[in-house]
């Protein structure tokens, strides 16, 4: 088979070699066949096998996640399992089977149909939820009906790059670094949480292929770039002998960066800045330290809440923030407030559908009207404050009335834990993420109420040029480098600074090789970067010295386009630290950009 390249987003660094396993693409439909009255008997045992086995994958996934993920995923599947323990369900199909005397992969795929017409129609959103169960389901029993093998990303048994046409953030969430060692979608974006999921798991990725699912078959090898954002089919032996050098090459860059671990992030003239880690869990403490990372900058708290249909109590959070807390300890650990919406749902929570999830019931605005599920989390917090190394950070503020709003829920509850005698810090800092534009404009007034704030470019951007993080056509749009984007965040470290707080930044660009410089020169206090490039950026911020970087910060200021802008960074970047940007020039761009 002849060589074929695919360009797409580089989501997640790395260069691997692999076997496709194609995931999730529909099923095609299975065809009637009529069965022989004698035979009616068998074909129904045939299909409760299948209901068996079925189940039993279904027990091993729970358990093998229990174990694993060491907190309550699993319950996403007993909800599963009431699918294969239907009776209404079993007893259609079974009926169906003796009253068509047709095969039961065509009378379950059948009954399958109609309930999940049935279920369009119901208004309810957890009902609605409940589909994706289904179909799940649906698809394990059809598989153990005609013996086709689907293993399951909590499951493979053997080395695979995952091919599909999208993943979910809570899919990804399911993998295992051992098992999946890449993937590759036809949709996606980089600050997707699917993308930034795969950077923290380590997972080499490229997302916004655009129609590799439809390309590539289970079995066929590939190569998958997740630094440069290509994905070779049928690599050549040329390709294979050149990926073998650049990996030898990688692991050579990788252990010079290992030397700078225990270095604070620093630059040649003795300027200092935080240099924290973005989490998801605290499965991914090993990696902060690893990659010598100071403290959290910025605690997901989201995925708690993902791959389950209930929601965590205060007691199970209580102990997740503590461990990262007590872990990281004396280094300080800013955990985000609730984030669900946008791209990533709960379904115990009953967030309907929207046309705009990322411009709608998000955030803090659906803490604000679930106070319940909001305090829990808080009272969760103060508890793990202790050490007082724990900072509390707010997404999504909008403006002045929604931040008092949140301040004084926050007041309600130090008050009511004081009552209560539990111990806390008294004077945690209170942040808040700087992700709206409404935001930037009232920064004057916000600075006032907080402590710090962390500018949250992933939304920050989407919402300033109006381009959907997650949608791969208009990717091209997407960049840190616009000079508007550079003039707000200009704006926020000014303001931020003018009241003598600090001001960070949590999103993606704060690892972004060539926006470094820049952020550095316009006095960015603190990088909260993804663990595994925590060294390039220390390597990068190393290379630097602050007038240099400040100069170039004051002149992209000037600057009308990103072109101009990427050039004047790539030029210091060349002499400071050309290794560096030898990779970020691997890189496809998607195109039109500029
Ligand atoms: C951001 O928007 O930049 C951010 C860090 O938050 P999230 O990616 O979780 O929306
Ligand atoms: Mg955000």
């Amino acid at each position: 088979m002849k060589e074929k390249v695919f360009s797409g987003i580089a989501a997640s660094p790395g260069i691997v070699v692999g076997q496709a396993y194609l995931f999730d693409v529909e099923e095609a439909a299975v065809s009637p066949h009529p069965i022989p009255e004698k035979s009616v008997g068998a074909e129904i045992a045939r299909f409760e096998d299948a209901l068996i086995a079925t189940r039993k994958e279904l027990i091993n996934i729970r358990q093998e996640l229990a174990d694993r993920a060491g907190r309550k995923v699993t319950d996403l599947f007993d909800a599963h399992l009431l699918v294969v323990e239907d009776r209404t369900l079993i007893a259609e199909v079974v009926k169906g089977i003796e009253e068509k005397r047709l095969n039961a992969e065509y009378v379950f795929q059948s009954v399958i149909k109609e309930y999940t017409k049935a279920f369009l129609q119901v208004e309810d959103g957890y009902i609605k939820e409940r589909l994706s169960d289904i179909r799940d389901v649906a698809r394990r029993v059809l598989h153990n009906l005609t013996g086709s093998k689907r293993a399951d990303l909590a499951s493979l048994e053997e080395e695979v790059v995952v091919i599909a046409p999208d993943l979910s953030p809570s899919d990804t969430a399911l993998m295992h670094r051992e098992k999946v060692v890449g993937f590759a979608t036809d949709a996606g974006g980089k600050t997707s949480h699917t993308a930034i999921m795969a950077r923290s798991l380590e997972i080499p990725a490229v997302v916004a292929l655009g129609n590799i699912s439809a390309a590539v078959s289970t079995g066929d090898p590939l190569v998958v770039d997740g630094t440069s954002g290509q994905v070779i089919l049928f690599p050549s032996r040329a390709t294979l002998a050149r990926v073998k050098r650049e990996q030898t090459e990688l692991l050579r860059f990788e252990t010079q960066l290992e030397e700078l671990k225990d270095r604070p992030a620093e630059t040649r003239d003795g300027f200092r800045v935080t240099l924290a880690a973005n989490i998801e869990m605290p499965e991914d403490l090993p990696s902060v330290v690893s990659h010598g990372g100071e403290g959290v900058g910025l605690y997901r708290t989201e995925y708690f809440y993902l791959n389950r249909v209930d929601l965590p109590d205060e007691e199970e959070q209580y102990q997740a923030y503590r461990k990262v807390a007590k872990t990281l300890h004396p280094a300080s650990v800013i955990i985000r407030t609730l984030d669900l919406g946008g791209d990533k749902f709960n379904s115990a929570l009953e967030i309907p559908p929207e046309f705009n999830p990322f411009m709608g019931w998000r955030a803090i605005r659906f803490c604000l009207e679930r106070q319940d599920i909001f305090k829990t989390q808080l009272r969760a917090i103060l508890r793990a404050s202790r050490e007082k190394n724990v900072k509390v950070m707010f997404p999504m503020i909008s403006g002045y009335g929604e931040l008092k709003r949140v301040l004084r829920i926050w007041e309600e509850t130090k008050n009511e834990i004081r009552r209560q005698g539990v111990p806390f810090h008294q004077d945690m800092e209170v942040g808040i993420m700087i992700e709206i534009p409404s935001a930037v404009v009232m920064a004057d007034e916000l600075a006032r109420e907080v402590d710090f704030f962390s500018i949250g470019t992933n939304d920050l951007i989407q919402y300033t040029l109006a381009v959907d993080r997650v949608n791969e056509k208009i990717a091209y749009l997407y960049d840190p480098l616009n000079p508007a984007v550079i003039r707000l965040i200009d704006q926020v470290i000014t303001t931020g600074h003018r009241h003598n707080i600090w001001v960070g930044m949590c999103g993606e660009m704060a690892g972004d090789i060539l926006s470094i410089p820049i952020l550095l020169g316009l006095g960015l206090d603190e990088f909260s970067v993804s663990p595994v490039i925590i060294p390039e950026v220390k390597k990068l911020i190393s290379s630097l010295r602050l007038p240099e970087a400040r100069e170039l910060a004051q002149e992209v200021l000037s600057y009308r386009s990103a072109d101009d802008i990427r050039a004047a960074a790539k030029k210091v970047i060349s002499r400071t630290a050309p290794r560096l940007l030898k990779a970020e020039q691997s890189r496809v761009r998607p195109a039109g950009s500029g």
